[in-house]
């Protein structure tokens, strides 16, 4: 994609000839410091960076020239403690702080302590913050300068019955949503009003513990709506104009995962509507720098659509708009910040083809995307011909419980949307990560989906396509068993030449253990554990290939191992690439094999052990993952029907209900509200439901 890479910008100005900054504090961790630090080293700037007790040999504090730490692990007590921040700026000699995405960035006393401190707060100010910082005030804004909104209430009667009232006026279903609110989180659905009461003080606990403000605001829930943002930009000079719009209805859990520009298919009418009523709503309050105005475009429609929220900052999907314009919005920040004008005009800006970003995660699709935490034993990124990646972590890097758990952004650019749809398959399929759980095969399964593919999305794909979309443990295929197998046998085999290289007579076959046997050709079984199945492979090698049988068929195979686990199987004659890794765990070695972006793990086991069992933490109620029990809806003895929920536990500032797998009566109750748990921890123990004697 060399075409569209980072480095292809228009500018009119070098650094040399303005009064670009010489040293500038990076407030932030992960992919985003590390992306501004890039652009940063491009244009001559300093770059610092700041870093909390977990990430002292992140990969952001190798590439910042220098790096600053500002306490524990903990955001709150680091990378959101203003004081410490500032303090670095000051001590390091930055003259202006990034403050990226999430974090501080759209903190407006954060803005004003910059200021303060004589620092340029890279970004809109603190009056443009505080404007759209609350939904509320930001749905009021922008209906006094005409720009559409959501049906619905953001008045400041918070009172349960007039909430209440509101909703029925509305007509369900209705959206709740925390004033203060960003992540989706303090964000319910309501369907009918008998739940509304239940759901707003869920929301409102939710939204108090992540934000400290538990307002909320109503909407008319859409179903199955398009989002569709414009990014738009302004400099101190009166100039506001968008750089087009990006489509994100692929959310889970109402947050996105794979973005693209242009929105397809989006009428030409109501794109320029769009990008209107965002420059309208940057002016109304007096925006500087990058910001991102979002709507929300009812199912169906293609000319109406309404104001969702402002984000007064860079987006995390900021990069498919500079893949298709060529230029680096981050560079445009660093400049309006100085004062200086715009590079250019909105008629001189052009779309080039089409972009598509999909994000990696370590979370588990099957679970409800729950975030997962462990080390990146194994990390294979599509590299730059194929995709632009930016990511804050390298091989062997842990995700830990304290941050967003986003390994990377996979971006593509092509001609057209199809171009860069089958780039985006190509990528992900260069792509493997062993270590935990990743969204990886469920990107592939999306991007291959044919509603994907034909350019109908919309916020209620991932539901709707759920069957193609998950796969539970779908059955690993020939090719994956058959490489695996070649692949534990090569194992086996340097095993044994290094054994045989170690013994006193280093050519004597009875050093060797890899099956050789006097006069005979033996063969070699190979049994593993793949999902809750196990496989038996038996193989006989022949010159430069091998017999194999398994799953009631016989199989000519061979595999040509490359560098990085890249493979070619050939088998019964057919070749393909496919990348085979092995990882070490507490029971022994895993293998996994990556097809297409699909991974399948091989327990090689001792064929006397017991058969594969169902998941051992099926029906366990256990915490999943770290986090402090919030609530508590049973005490011991309580008799409880299957599917109701049990407790709470508030992990990553999200809550996870855990609810009775089956019906049954709570034997015991290991944890009181407040506590802090494991991941793994029994939190609750059922029995089984006692039958009525009669
Ligand atoms: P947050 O700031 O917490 O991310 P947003 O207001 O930006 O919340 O909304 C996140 C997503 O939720 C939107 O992209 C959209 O998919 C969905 N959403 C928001 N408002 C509505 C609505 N009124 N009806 C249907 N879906 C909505």
């Amino acid at each position: 994609m060399p075409r569209r890479a980072l480095t292809v910008v228009r500018t009119k100005t070098d650094a040399a000839e303005t009064n670009m900054f010489d040293k500038v504090l990076i407030a932030n961790r992960g992919e985003i410091a590390c992306r501004i630090i890039r652009t940063a080293r491009r244009l001559g700037i300093a770059a610092v960076g700041v870093y909390s007790q977990a990430d002292r040999n992140a990969l952001h504090v190798a590439l910042a020239d220098e790096a600053w730490p500002i306490g524990p692990a903990p955001a709150r007590d680091s990378y959101l403690n203003i004081d410490a921040v500032i303090d670095a700026a000051q001590a390091s000699g930055a003259q202006a702080v990034h403050p990226g995405y999430g974090f501080l960035s759209e903190n407006p006393e954060f803005a004003e302590a910059c200021e303060q401190a004589g620092l340029v707060f890279i970004g809109p100010p603190a009056t443009a913050i505080r404007a759209m910082g609350s939904k509320a005030a930001a749905k009021t804004l922008m209906e006094r300068a005409g720009v559409p909104v959501v049906p619905g209430y953001h008045g400041s009667d918070q009172d349960l019955d007039h909430l209440a009232e509101e909703a029925r006026r509305i007509g369900f279903p209705v959206l709740i949503k925390a004033s203060a609110g960003g992540g989706g989180r303090g964000m319910r659905i309501v369907g009918a009003a008998s739940q509304f009461a239940g759901a707003l003080a869920s929301a409102q606990r939710e939204a108090a513990s992540a934000f400290g403000d538990d307002r909320v605001l109503l909407e008319k829930y859409l179903e199955r709506p398009r989002h569709v943002e414009v990014q738009v930009f302004a400099d101190r000079h009166g100039s506001t104009l968008h750089i087009f719009d990006r489509d994100c209805s692929i959310q889970r859990r109402h947050q996105k995962v794979i973005e693209e520009a242009p929105a397809p298919g989006l009428d030409p009418e109501c794109r320029r509507a769009m990008g209107k009523a965002a420059v309208a709503a940057a002016r109304a309050i007096g925006y500087v720098g990058a910001g991102t105005v979002e709507f929300i475009v009812p199912s169906g429609s293609s000319d109406t659509f309404y104001f969702i929220e402002m984000n007064t900052r860079l987006q995390v999907e900021h990069a498919v708009t500079e893949v298709i314009t060529g230029l680096d919005l981050v560079e445009w920040q660093l400049r309006a910040a100085t004062g200086e004008k715009l590079p250019l005009g909105q008629h001189e800006l052009r779309i080039h083809g089409h972009a598509i970003e999909a994000r990696l995660y370590a979370e588990d699709p099957e679970r409800d995307f729950l975030p997962q935490t462990g080390t990146l034993h194994r990390l294979h990124l599509p590299l730059p011909d194929i995709a632009r990646v930016d990511t804050g972590v390298r091989e062997g890097d842990s995700v830990t419980p304290f941050y967003d758990p986003m390994i990377a952004k996979i971006i593509v650019w092509g001609d057209d949307r199809a171009a860069a749809v089958a780039r985006l398959r190509r990528a992900l399929a260069e792509s493997a990560v062993l270590g935990l759980r990743t969204n990886l095969s469920f990107l592939g399964r999306v991007v291959a989906d044919r509603e994907f593919r034909a350019g109908t999305v919309d916020t209620g794909f991932i539901d709707r396509r759920h069957e193609t979309l998950f796969g539970g443990s779908r059955a690993a295929p020939n090719e994956a068993v058959a490489a695996a197998a070649l692949h534990r046998l090569s194992v086996r085999e340097a095993g044994a030449a290094a054994s045989a290289t170690d013994s006193v007579d280093p050519f004597s076959p009875w050093a060797r253990s890899n099956g050789w046997r006097l006069g005979d050709r033996a063969g070699q079984t190979v049994v593993f554990r793949c999902g809750n199945k196990d496989a038996a492979v038996s193989a006989i090698a022949r010159d430069y290939e091998w017999l194999l049988e398994f799953r009631g068929r016989q199989a000519i195979a061979a595999l040509r191992q490359q560098s990085d686990g890249l493979c070619q199987l050939t088998l019964d004659g057919v070749k393909r690439f496919m990348r085979v890794l092995d990882h070490g765990t507490e029971h022994g070695t895993e293998t996994v094999v990556f097809i297409d972006s699909e991974g399948w793990t091989f327990e090689e086991i001792d064929p006397l052990m017991p058969p594969a069992a169902e998941d051992p933490s099926a029906g366990k109620l256990t915490a999943p993952m770290p986090g402090r029990v919030t609530r508590l809806l049973v005490e011991p003895g309580s008799k409880v029907r299957r599917g109701e929920p049990l407790i709470v536990v508030e992990a990553m500032k999200m809550e996870h209900t855990i609810a009775a797998p089956t019906d049954g009566v709570v034997a015991a109750v290991r944890f009181r509200v407040g506590e802090l748990v494991e991941e793994g921890t029994e939190l609750i123990a059922l029995a089984a439901p006692v039958t009525d004697p009669k």
